[in-house]
């Protein structure tokens, strides 16, 4: 992990993009475009985390007050104060630095403001840094030659991040996996494979295919034998994401840790009771 933060640390310190050969020949022309370019992927993070804020606040609506909810002031979508309903201006809405600057406050009601906001904006942000990082970093300093197929795998990422941020933020908040976010999840993720298939890359998807057919059913045996108790139905649909997502043996992995990091929060919980 350090040496993952040192590689992008030092992409920001050294960071540099050849954007061009210039005219006259071989001399490529140097731009010290590495820190913009981390930057603008970082920014474009905290604004998506912005928008994950506003699904998992909406989501948790009861589905016959949701349009009711969300056109609060006859502005359809507008973003808005949880308790005095008061609808935000742009500068309440600046990621991370708004929560800063009202000081964790609303800026009409003085209700305080979920650390929540700020916390899943620099998630997202910092998250979307490590997966341009880990994936285009050998590549990073040409980007005029990225392949369409890398640029598919980042978006794929990006997509994937997101879910697990909103599912993570949900299921802590109300312990409960949405249905309107694992599918569309699982779809993705599917068709991501079948695109793998298409590509040649056929070991890779029998492997995801097989890893989510397998953690699908040891988590349903747990739910059957448990009935219920342990596990939750939800806890099925997340195993077969992330089978899709990580193959054989790195699904055992993922499987082990949490149930590790589930019974540590778990023996955490019965002794605070
Ligand atoms: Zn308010």
């Amino acid at each position: 992990m350090s040496k993952f933060l040192g590689t992008v640390l030092k992409n920001l310190i050294y960071g540099k993009i050849i954007i061009q050969e210039n005219s006259s020949g071989t001399v490529p022309e140097v731009c010290n475009m590495g820190i913009i370019f981390y930057l603008f992927v970082f920014i474009f993070g905290l604004i998506v985390g912005s928008f994950l804020n506003c699904l998992i606040y909406r989501l948790a609506l009861p589905s016959s007050t949701q349009n009711i909810e969300c056109s609060v002031g006859g502005l359809k979508n507008r973003s808005y104060c949880p308790f005095c309903k008061h609808i935000l201006g742009w500068q309440d809405l600046i990621p991370v630095f708004s929560f800063l600057f009202l000081k964790g406050k609303c800026r009409y009601c003085k209700k305080p403001i979920s650390f929540q906001y700020p916390l899943v904006e620099l998630a997202t942000g910092l998250l979307f840094l490590l997966i341009i990082n880990y994936q285009l970093f050998p590549k990073i300093e040409i980007l005029s030659n990225l392949t369409i197929v890398e640029l598919l795998d980042v978006c794929f990422l990006f997509f994937v991040s997101c879910f697990l941020i909103i599912i993570f933020v949900y299921d802590l908040k109300h312990f409960i996996i949405p249905n309107q976010v694992i599918y569309p999840a699982i779809t993705i993720a599917f068709i991501y494979n079948v695109y793998q298939l298409a590509i040649n890359n056929q070991q890779l998807a029998i492997n995801n295919f097989l890893s989510a057919f397998g953690a699908a059913a040891f988590f349903l045996i747990i739910v059957l034998i448990s009935k219920g108790k342990w596990m939750g139905v939800g806890d099925i649909k997340l195993a077969f994401f992330m089978g899709l997502l990580l193959s054989f043996p790195n699904i055992l992995v993922a499987l082990f840790l949490s149930f590790l990091i589930g019974a540590i929060i778990g023996i955490g919980l019965i002794l605070t009771e």
